[in-house]
């Protein structure tokens, strides 16, 4: 098959690409590199199979695929606040693109939705049914409500259209190529530590997040694309909770850090909890995260510390 995926030279992204390719498909990795990077994809460029397209989504593009993968848009709270307005364009004007382009050539679209449309939520852990407790006028809500709006357009291009979706609610997702300044906690805290910098732990630490490893995760994409019978919405995300000073204490203790904790503002909206239900995704997609925390966080680390010394 053709596949387009959209922000395909960032983080989840590039390994999809890879994925895909593997499986020896033909791959459109589009990208505008806002917080992507070639170096991400670099390995491609010389694959027959693989096209490197530099367009942002906020533009409408023609191309003839089978599949998009619709995962464009910054993902880091550093990054989608820093132009908050474009953040909701991606998500709002993007995936009407995209849709657009899924209903002219007939094509399967996933859209990459996310955890963040629970808000700070007040069921936990979390299953597809619950509404979710965002704010809306809060410095989170580009993001959020960017991506709740992109689920909306979904179902309704699906209703009125025809047109042939999934949709993926991603939890937080931790691996090799996150961008050294990406902002997220699992590459700051490693980042830190390596460098013997204090680790940045926000508020007092208490708060909860369920990290799940890359690999696992694009299994779990691609599972839904490629299953029949089942639209979503469908949580992917690993179900082990972890405090964030818990999760801060594990780094320093797995890199040998000398890296001393100190505590900063909590930004505000951060979410108290979070914890996927992956009833649905167990069931309907007989998919389940493997990867444990530490297998993926040493992997993590290990990445880190290579681009370290190649610097
Ligand atoms: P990332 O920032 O590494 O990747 C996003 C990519 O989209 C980057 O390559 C960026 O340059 C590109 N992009 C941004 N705006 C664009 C635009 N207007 N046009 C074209 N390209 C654009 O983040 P990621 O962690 O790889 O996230 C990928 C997707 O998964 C995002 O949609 C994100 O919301 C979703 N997601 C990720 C997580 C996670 O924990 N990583 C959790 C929930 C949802
Ligand atoms: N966090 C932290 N230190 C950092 C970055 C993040 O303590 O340097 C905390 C943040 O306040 C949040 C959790 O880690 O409670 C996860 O943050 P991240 O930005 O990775 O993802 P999200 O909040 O979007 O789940």
């Amino acid at each position: 098959m053709r596949i387009l995926v959209t922000g395909g030279a960032g983080f989840i992204g590039s390994h999809l690409c890879e994925r895909l390719l593997g499986e020896g498909h033909d791959v459109l990795c589009l990208d505008n590199f806002f917080t992507g990077s070639k170096r991400n994809i670099a390995h491609h460029l010389g694959n027959p199979r693989f096209e490197l397209i530099r367009h942002d989504i906020t533009e409408p593009i023609l191309l003839e695929v089978d599949r998009v993968y619709n995962l464009a848009c910054p993902a880091s709270p550093v990054h989608y606040q820093y132009n908050p307005v474009k953040t909701i364009k991606t998500s709002v004007m993007g995936t009407i693109n995209m849709l657009g382009l899924a209903k002219r050539v007939k094509a399967r679209i996933l859209q990459a939705s996310t955890s963040e449309v629970y808000g700070d939520p007040q069921v936990h852990p979390q299953p597809e049914s619950y509404w979710g407790n965002v704010n809306p006028i809060g410095i989170r809500s580009c993001y959020d409500e960017g991506k709740r709006v992109a689920e909306t357009l979904m179902m309704d291009y699906h209703r009125q259209n025809g047109v042939d979706i999934r949709i993926v609610r991603i939890f937080n997702t931790y691996g090799p190529r996150m961008a050294v300044h990406d902002g997220r906690v699992v590459s700051n805290f490693i980042v830190q530590a390596l460098q013997g910098e204090d680790i940045t732990l926000f508020g007092d630490g208490s708060q909860t997040r369920s990290f799940c490893y890359v690999d696992d995760l694009v299994d779990g994409m691609i599972r839904m694309m490629e299953c029949d019978g089942f639209i979503g919405p469908v949580n992917l995300g690993n179900p082990v909770e972890n405090t964030i000073r818990e999760f801060a204490e594990r780094i320093v203790a797995m890199t040998g850090s000398s890296s001393k904790i100190v505590a900063m503002p909590l930004p505000s909206d951060d979410p108290r909890q979070r914890q996927p239900d992956i009833s649905l995704a167990r069931e309907r997609l007989g998919w389940q995260p493997y990867v444990t925390l530490d297998t993926g966080l040493r992997k993590t680390i290990d990445y880190f510390a290579g681009v370290f010394a190649e610097a």
